[in-house]
C-alpha cells in the first residue's frame, strides 16, 4: 500500500486523510501549527503528523493541500526532501499558473482538483466521504509523467470521484463558469441584501430567508481567502464570466423596464431547460 503524505491539514486535506486512512493508505502530514498537527492526529486524519516537512521524505505520493498563493513555495521547501520518484500533486482551485511553475519544478508532478468542499474552513471543518460522487480534475501537461496521473486517478476513484481530465486551461475557464462565478454573484446577493435602508424591512428580510436564500447564497458565504484566490489566480476567466453575467443581468432589467413579460418567460424557460444540463 502506498505511503502517502499530506501538505495542509485544513479542510481538504484533513477530509482526505481521514477518507485515505479510513482506505488502508498510511497518511504523513505536515502543517504549519503544532496545534492543527495535533487536532489531525487527535481527529484520526493522520498517522503521523509534523511541522516539518522532512516527516515526508520516504513517501510515494505528497498532496499540496495549501492556499494557492502557497503551493508553489511549499514545493520548492519539499524538493531537497524528495526522492525523484516521488509524485506530488495539488489540489488548489486554479490550475494554470500552479501547473505552469510546479511541473518546471518538479517533473513527476501533476495538478488536480477534487471539486468538493463546504463553506468552513480549517481542520475542524475535515469529515469523511467529502468526496464521495465529486469531481476529481486531473490537469497533466504534455511532459506528465503517465504512472503520475495514474496513481493520482486511481486514488481519485478509490476515494469515490468522477475522474476527470483536461488540460490546466480548460479547467480554469470551465470552472470559472460553475464555481468562480457562483462565488462572486452569490457574494454580491448578499452584499445587495445588506443595502436595504429600511433597518425594519432589513430585519424583517433576515427573517423571513430560508431555502431560496440559503440555497442561492452558500458559496458567497464561505472562504473569503478562498474567494480572493480564485478571483486573483484565475482572473481573465472569471471577468469573461462576470461580463457575460452582467450582460445576462441588463438583459433581465430590461425585459422587466419594458414590460416585456413575454420574452422574461422565454429567458427564464430557457434557464429552466438548461439547468439539468449542469446538474
Ligand atoms: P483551509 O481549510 O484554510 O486549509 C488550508 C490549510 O493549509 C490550513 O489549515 C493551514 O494549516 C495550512 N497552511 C497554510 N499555509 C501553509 C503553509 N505555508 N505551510 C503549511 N501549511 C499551510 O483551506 P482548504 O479549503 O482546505 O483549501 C486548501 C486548498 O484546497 C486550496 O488550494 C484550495 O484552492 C483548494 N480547494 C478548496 C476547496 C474548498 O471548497 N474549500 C475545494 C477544492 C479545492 P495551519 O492550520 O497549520 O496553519
Amino acid at each position: 500500500m502506498m505511503k502517502i503524505g499530506l501538505v495542509g491539514l485544513g479542510l481538504i486535506g484533513g477530509s482526505m486523510g481521514l477518507d485515505l486512512r479510513n482506505y488502508g493508505f498510511e497518511v504523513l502530514g505536515v502543517s504549519r501549527k503544532q496545534k492543527t498537527c495535533q487536532q489531525a492526529l487527535d481527529l484520526g486524519a493522520v498517522d503521523e503528523a509534523s511541522t516539518d516537512l522532512s516527516l515526508l521524505k520516504s513517501v510515494d505520493l505528497i498532496y499540496i493541500c495549501t492556499p494557492i498563493n502557497t503551493i508553489t513555495p511549499i514545493l520548492k521547501q519539499l524538493i531537497p526532501h524528495l526522492q525523484p520518484q516521488t509524485i506530488v500533486t495539488d489540489v488548489g482551485s486554479v490550475k494554470k499558473p500552479v501547473v505552469e511553475e510546479c511541473s518546471h519544478l518538479w517533473s513527476n508532478f501533476v495538478g488536480g482538483h477534487p471539486m468538493a468542499g463546504k463553506a468552513e474552513q480549517g481542520i475542524e471543518a475535515a469529515q469523511k466521504g467529502l468526496f464521495i460522487k465529486a469531481a476529481y480534475v486531473l490537469t497533466p501537461t504534455s511532459t506528465t509523467p503517465q504512472l503520475a496521473i495514474d496513481s493520482v486517478g486511481e486514488i481519485a476513484t478509490i476515494l469515490g470521484c468522477q475522474l476527470s481530465i483536461c488540460s490546466p486551461e480548460t479547467h480554469d475557464r470551465a470552472v470559472a463558469w460553475i464555481s468562480h462565478l457562483p462565488a462572486m454573484v452569490s457574494a454580491s446577493l448578499i452584499a445587495a441584501c445588506m443595502e436595504e435602508l429600511d433597518p425594519s424591512v432589513l430585519q424583517l428580510a433576515q427573517n423571513l430567508a430560508s431555502s431560496g436564500f440559503r440555497d442561492t447564497s452558500r458559496v458567497g458565504g464561505g472562504n473569503p481567502e478562498l474567494g480572493e484566490m480564485m478571483a486573483r489566480y484565475n482572473s481573465s476567466q472569471l471577468l469573461n464570466a462576470l461580463c457575460q453575467y452582467r450582460q445576462s443581468l441588463d438583459t433581465i432589467i430590461k425585459f422587466i423596464q419594458q414590460e416585456d413579460w413575454c420574452s422574461l418567460q422565454e429567458f427564464l424557460q430557457a434557464t429552466q431547460d438548461a439547468r439539468s444540463n449542469f446538474l
